[in-house]
């Protein structure tokens, strides 16, 4: 049997196409959903892990450094202790990570899990490196098994701008919908209709994109809500952590059950700023003006596609998202845009956008060992709100250490303080009703007093003369 090494690792080639199933962590369910069948049409026999539970953390524990940041050790943990659990044929799987591919740990995300492959004895298991550098450069790998072509990228992207559009659209309308689990229905019809649009080849250019996305703004605004009050909260963070629900022990559904409407920012935003910060990156240190222009071109046409979701989302009711032009100028005089580690700057324009639409109410998670989103979110929380003052923000550690009850009652001090803010709201409200109605009765009776003087008003005697002559 051939010996594998972390010099010489296990490749996905292209046999394994057809006789190994492709096993990916989830972190965004109605994204995957779509991404799944698009990959699955392709070819490739692909599932996504949703293996939840305490162990995970203790596995990612035992295969990886603890200074090793969260997420890394979440994924890795997620991955290993599946394989251990004896529902895979371990000859035939295969494992897919995102390798982001700038100066963040996502890039080495691939050579961690390798090494735990290794301390675990499943060396033999390839892991498959999933990016848009075709090339297999700076690092970033590429397998003989599994390329993405431009098809399959134009593909993907539109099942990210839809899982974008259904997860918003979702979240603005759930909280209020006036016949519970109408929203999650019509969630459930439109991804089962975007992967079969999808795999009879519709809904990937920009246009049928626009027509489809209008439907779909119209379906989720057709349904009928609840004249009801909620908390508006955002979450941002790191792009794991805010995301998956294993990372942030369930926060999207701690907060509905707190009866609040959750926004979270969408992947489009954080895709453009990663293709932006490859053009920061050629201005500030140079590089090919052919390369230059192809990224440009790439940031183009994200342009291109996210002005159209605005416009489909803006002719109804709903909030569309803000610009990525808009949000890179946000952070005008507050953070550099060379500040590009992990989320960077963009974690902060998130935080601005979140408030410019309504949502002062922020969660920010942060997992631990991520010094980028330390630095981008809670390091920029004091001058956010010097900014923004109606800005109440927590910064929530997600770690293997930190108990669920105590990320829970940080994000309620919050919320208390967010519902002192609705109260205060309230009684202002009440107070302006209590000042308009009694402004009312004071002209009312301005007008009462002024009946004897109008009665004795020579005109009106004059009237009434010449209509009891009349009569
Ligand atoms: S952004 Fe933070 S959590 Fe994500 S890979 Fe980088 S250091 Fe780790």
């Amino acid at each position: 049997m051939k010996r594998f090494t972390l010099e010489q690792p296990a490749l996905f080639t292209k046999e394994m196409k057809a006789t190994h199933t492709i096993l990916v962590p989830q972190m965004l369910p109605i994204h995957f959903a779509i991404m799944k069948s698009v990959l699955m049409d392709s070819g490739y026999r692909v599932e996504i892990i949703d293996h939840a539970g305490a162990e995970i953390a203790q596995t990612g524990l035992r295969y990886v450094h603890n200074d090793t940041c969260y997420p890394a050790l979440l994924i890795i943990g997620q991955l290993i202790s599946i394989l251990q659990s004896g529902a895979y044929d371990l000859n035939h799987v295969a494992l897919m990570i995102p390798q982001s591919g700038g100066g963040c740990r996502a890039s080495n995300y691939i050579h961690l899990l390798r090494k735990a492959l290794h301390k675990a004895g499943l060396e033999h298991i390839p892991v498959v490196s999933f990016n848009m550098n075709l090339g297999g450069k700076n690092g970033i790998e590429s397998a003989p098994g599994f390329t993405l072509n431009p098809m399959l990228l134009v593909k993907l992207a539109a099942a990210m701008i839809f899982g974008d559009e259904l997860m918003s659209l979702g979240n603005q309308v759930r909280p209020y919908e006036a016949c519970e689990g109408e929203t999650d229905k019509v969630l459930a019809q439109w991804i089962e209709e975007i992967n079969t649009l999808l795999r009879r080849n519709y809904g990937y250019w920009p246009w049928q994109m626009k027509r489809l996305a209008t439907r779909i703004a119209q379906s989720f605004a057709a349904i009928a809500i609840r004249d009801v009050q909620r908390t508006k909260v955002g979450v941002v963070g790191e792009i794991y952590v805010r995301y998956s629900s294993l990372g942030n022990n369930g926060l999207e559904e701690f907060l509905q059950k707190q009866d609040c409407e959750c926004c979270i920012p969408g992947v489009l935003g954080y895709l453009m700023f990663s293709v932006d910060m490859r053009l920061e990156d050629i201005r500030a240190y140079g590089g090919s003006s052919l390369k230059y222009a192809g990224v440009n071109a790439c940031l183009s046409y994200l342009a291109w596609i996210e002005g159209m979701l605005i416009s489909a989302i803006g002719q109804t009711s709903l909030q569309p998202p803000t610009p990525y032009q808009h949000k890179r100028e946000l952070v005008d005089g507050i953070i550099g845009h060379g500040s590009k580690m992990g989320e960077g700057w963009m974690l902060t324009a998130e935080m601005l956008e979140l408030i410019e639409q309504g949502y002062n109410n922020i969660v920010c998670a942060q997992p631990f060992g991520c010094l980028p989103n330390h630095i981008n979110g809670r390091g920029m929380m004091n001058r956010v709100k010097e900014v923004q003052p109606q800005a109440n923000i927590v910064a929530v550690d997600y770690d293997p250490g930190a108990p669920r009850v105590n990320q829970e009652n940080r994000i309620m001090l919050m919320l208390a303080g967010a519902n002192q803010e609705v109260g205060i709201r309230q009684e202002e409200q009440q107070a302006n009703r209590a000042e308009l109605f009694a402004e009312a009765l004071r002209r009312q009776q301005e007008r009462m007093k002024q009946i004897p003087e109008l009665l004795s008003n020579p005109f009106m005697h004059s009237l009434h003369g010449d209509n009891s002559s009349d009569g």
